[in-house]
């Protein structure tokens, strides 16, 4: 059985959880939890009979997290997330300040740190973690080679890159590491973003207005 992978906009602004299911294994692995994203996972996973085993945070910015607490009570998945964003994950009270005070967010355990280049396996698969610092310190682009899909959170988007303008963030680094680490890949690679619709590396490095390749 192949990997399906699920869609899941979600949270206050849209932003894309991606679930990641193999049904002969019984498994799932879901990138990134914005707010109430468990509405639309738990069915997903009870009708294909998976546990979900694992949470990667693609960075640590409140719409990306704000439902991790939620989907780690109901599932006990291991997350993982870069070790820059460690202060917004594990104190995210200095994130309320630019949200309506409506939102609470809960602080993150983070089970496993990753860092650019390392290698894992997950359902069946190897996959890499790339470190794309500029829109969020600690961002990471998870890559699949086999699949040929990277699921890149708020670096990089169809037709545009992520935010600088907030704390942490800066053009010239993430012009750096879209380059040096989105750019490199096998150029059909598609590209999941954290907001809106996908793209691959091709169409980018031809046709981003940001960062040409
Ligand atoms: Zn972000």
């Amino acid at each position: 059985m192949s990997l399906q992978i699920h869609v899941l906009p979600a949270g206050p602004i849209e932003t894309n959880a991606y679930l990641l299911i193999d049904s002969s294994r019984g498994e799932a692995v879901l990138i990134d939890a914005p707010g109430d994203v468990w509405k639309q996972v738990s069915p997903l996973l009870a009708a294909a009979k998976c546990c979900l085993v694992e949470l990667w945070l693609t960075h640590g910015h409140w719409d990306h997290m704000q439902g991790v607490a939620e989907v780690v009570a109901a599932t006990g998945a291991r997350v993982s997330a870069h070790l820059d964003d460690r202060i917004l994950l594990e104190t995210p009270g200095v994130m309320e300040v630019f949200l309506p005070s409506s939102i609470r967010l809960a602080a993150v355990r983070t089970d496993r740190w990753l860092a650019d280049g390392d290698r894992f396996e997950a359902l069946g698969l190897t996959w890499e973690a790339r470190h794309v610092p500029g829109h969020c310190p600690g961002s990471l682009l998870f890559w699949c080679e086999e699949k040929g899909v990277a699921f890149c959170g708020d670096a990089i988007f169809k037709g545009g890159v992520g935010r600088t303008d907030f704390p942490g963030g800066s053009m010239v680094v993430l012009d750096k590491a879209i380059r040096a680490r989105i750019y490199t890949l096998p150029s059909d690679t598609l590209l999941y973003p954290g907001h809106g619709e996908d793209t691959t590396v091709v169409a980018e490095r031809a046709g981003s207005p940001f960062v040409r390749g």
